[in-house]
């Protein structure tokens, strides 16, 4: 196991935060199990590193079924899609007419799509009828006359979870198919400190509470960053021949990454110091440009954490620099021009 899957929660109670959805995939799987059915689908929404594989493979050990993970950008065409489809166990079933002949034999396996977002819309629409029906659309070629035929076959019953952080991108009809649909928010900072107590133990680390707290206050809500400072802090212990990772460890590999006192990455800085550069509100196109970052990581990592510090505004016009953002890069304030955020 590398260290991620160390890491990674493996049940619901070691699951922490995002209460009122863990309340409800609960809930689901319970219903679920005692009647000896599918998961429900779901779509999970949110930022990079706020748990949404994580949950999605909570559910399928839950549901002890297998798990078949995909990027949404690798299904290419209808060809890619029913190859992905047909690793559904058929176990139970009469293959000619799909009747369940076997129900103990049945296991309803998990297809999860990350970036679901990225698959095409003609692709979702073939999945209307095998959310709804298990039904799926195929053109077959009949031996005997040679000619090719389409029509509607059964499939496995299963259950689909698609992650994405463009919720809003995918169509609507294909979205309202998913009877469960969560947003997931950034954690707080004390369930970022849990979370860090769990990692620190699971990875046999001797830290104390002050390097957690240190670390916690930078990681943006985001249990994914947290992780990654982790395990940094703990290379630089073992760098410098130090057991225990202390505050000092932690400032030292803040310092190393190039992360300032208010946990800016060079990324976030070099994005406020073209916004200080250009003054007037501007387009995300014009920012990832400039600074040559894909506009959606400066949309899901930068800008979350730079308008959560109030360092910059986003507007109808565009962002913006305020002058907290201005007085953190040291420049001079200029005040009737900027924002107050
Ligand atoms: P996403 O799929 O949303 O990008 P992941 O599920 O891959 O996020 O989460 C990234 C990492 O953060 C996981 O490997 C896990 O270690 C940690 N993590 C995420 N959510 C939680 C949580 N609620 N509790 C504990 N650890 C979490």
């Amino acid at each position: 196991m590398n260290t991620t899957d160390i890491i990674r929660p493996r049940t619901l109670n070691d699951f922490i935060g995002q209460q009122d959805i863990a309340m409800e995939v609960k809930i689901a799987l319970h219903s679920a199990k005692s009647r000896n059915d599918a998961f429900p689908h779901a779509i999970f929404s949110g930022a990079p590193g706020l748990g949404k594989t994580s949950l999605a493979e909570i559910i399928a050990a839950e549901m002890n079924v297998p798990f078949f993970p995909v990027l949404g950008a690798s299904i290419r065409d209808e060809e890619g899609l029913r190859n992905i489809l047909s690793q559904l166990p058929s176990n139970g079933y009469d293959m000619q007419t799909g009747q369940v002949i076997a129900p103990d034999k049945v296991r309803y396996a998990i297809i999860f799509i990350d970036e679901i977002h990225r698959m095409k819309k003609s692709l979702t629409e073939l999945l209307h009828t095998a959310l709804e029906d298990f039904r799926l659309s195929m053109k077959i070629k009949n031996p005997l006359t040679g000619r090719t035929q389409s029509g509607l076959y059964w499939m496995p019953k299963f259950t689909l979870i698609g992650a994405t952080n463009y919720l809003g991108v995918l169509p609507r009809p294909f979205v309202d198919r998913f009877m469960i649909q969560s947003c997931f928010e950034p954690y707080t900072e004390a369930e970022i400190i849990q979370i860090a107590h769990h990692s620190a133990k699971k990875l046999k680390l001797d830290i104390t509470p002050e390097a957690i707290a240190e670390m916690a206050s930078k990681s943006r809500g985001v249990p994914r960053i947290l992780n990654r400072f982790l395990l940094r802090a703990r290379d630089v212990a073992i760098y410098t021949g130090t057991t225990q990772i202390t505050q000092q460890t932690v400032q030292e590999m803040f310092q190393i990454q190039n992360i300032d006192e208010l946990g800016l990455t060079k990324l976030d800085r070099r994005v406020l110091e073209y916004l200080a550069a250009v003054i007037r509100p501007i387009g995300i196109g014009a920012i990832s440009q400039a600074v040559d970052e894909d506009p959606n990581t400066i949309e899901n990592l930068v800008e979350p954490w730079l308008v959560r510090l109030r360092l910059m505004v986003k507007t109808q016009q565009g962002r913006q620099i305020t002058e907290l953002g201005l007085q953190h890069l040291g420049r001079e304030l200029q005040e009737s021009r900027f924002l107050k955020a």
